[in-house]
């Protein structure tokens, strides 16, 4: 028996179109498949029209759609993730956050503290991100903290404030999010959600944010291997979010110089398996801030798409990861050593 219905299978296979198919000849396709009871998702862009098909593998297999006019091939995917994967769409998908673009050649460097902590503090961090060249800025208002004791975050009054400093500087925010009771107030303040490193495996909430209607950024589990996060993407995506960003961010091992190691060779590993953009947080790897530029670098160099980075007016008053924030006053110089080598890597800075 097939574990999935029609409407909410994965994708089974996709159908490439010629070039020169019609309209009609598309609107075939899709007519076959779905009187076949699956369910279709058509992609116009790129080089020409791919259908998938979802739903039960028999039915879709089964399909003699080779022959019909008007198609070029059809290719079974074969990963588990089906959505994410490059099968399903080989060109790089361009996630745009407000103004910003990510993938696909732009490069987007996203940028803010650790913890939102109040008015005064996100904006001087804002206003060093802006006059950087930043993309993006983000901030936490509900953090993930080891002892329970420690800083929370403002909740709603941070995302007030995220939303505010974001307008008044001309930048699209982005914040985490840890508890789908959140959802609707974190969704009507910013730009896009993220998934902290933490939840990258909380399947519940995956699905909602998929659900939300905004972009996503999804954070590895420090202990989970590169497939899991292309599977848990796949969650994201199933909703009908196409707009999903991956983010390497260390993962843990033996080596305790560092906060976390930073997994290099996912990047590269993950522009291959996957459509999606792919982004690193050099901040949290490293745990010291004289240790996130070189990380940033590296990234860069391995192929990343863009980069999330925490800078604070004064890091040493920061009420959360004080030891790894780049002071605000410091991030101009920063990000032009990171935008050398984006430029003479034929990618271009999102602004
Ligand atoms: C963060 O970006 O603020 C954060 C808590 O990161 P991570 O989930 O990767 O630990
Ligand atoms: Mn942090």
């Amino acid at each position: 028996m097939s574990a999935n219905a029609p409407a909410t299978g994965a994708p089974e296979l996709i159908v490439v179109m010629r070039a020169s198919a019609t309209a009609e000849e598309v609107q075939h396709v899709v007519s076959l498949i779905e009187e076949a009871g699956a369910g279709v998702h058509v992609d116009e862009g790129g080089e020409g029209t791919v259908i998938g098909a979802i739903g039960d593998r028999a039915i879709v297999a089964g399909l003699p759609l080779e022959a019909v006019a008007g198609v070029e091939r059809v290719v079974p995917l074969r990963k588990e993730y089906k959505r994410v994967s490059r099968e399903f769409r080989s060109r790089d998908t361009v996630v745009r956050i407000g103004t910003a673009e990510v993938g696909g050649g732009r490069f987007a460097m996203m940028a803010g503290p650790c913890s939102i902590e109040s008015h005064e503090q996100t904006l001087a961090a804002a206003e060093a991100v802006k006059a950087a060249g930043g993309a993006v800025l983000r901030g936490g208002a509900y953090k993930p903290r080891t002892s329970p004791y420690a800083f929370q975050g403002l909740g709603v009054e941070g995302l007030r404030i995220l939303r505010a400093v974001g307008d008044e500087v001309g930048l699209p925010v982005t914040t985490e999010l840890m508890d789908a009771r959140d959802l609707a107030d974190v969704v009507e303040h910013v730009d896009m959600i993220w998934i902290g490193a933490r939840n990258m495996q909380n399947f519940n909430l995956l699905s909602e944010v998929g659900r939300s209607g905004k972009p996503v950024m999804l954070k590895r589990g420090m202990s989970a291997t590169v497939e899991e996060l292309l599977m848990a993407a796949e969650y994201v995506a199933k909703g009908g979010c196409d707009d999903v960003i991956l983010c390497e961010r260390g993962i843990r091992t033996f080596e305790k110089a560092t906060r976390f190691t930073l997994d290099v060779s996912a990047i590269p590993v993950l522009k291959a398996e996957t459509h999606l953009p792919v982004i690193v947080d050099p901040s949290h790897a490293a745990g010291k801030r004289s240790l996130v530029l070189p990380l940033a670098l590296a990234a860069v160099a391995a192929g990343a798409d863009g980069l999330i980075v925490e800078t604070h007016p004064t890091p040493e008053h920061a009420l959360s990861d004080a030891a790894q924030q780049i002071p605000a006053a410091e991030f101009g110089a920063f990000v032009q050593d990171v935008e050398r080598l984006v430029q003479v890597s034929g990618r271009t800075p999102s602004r």
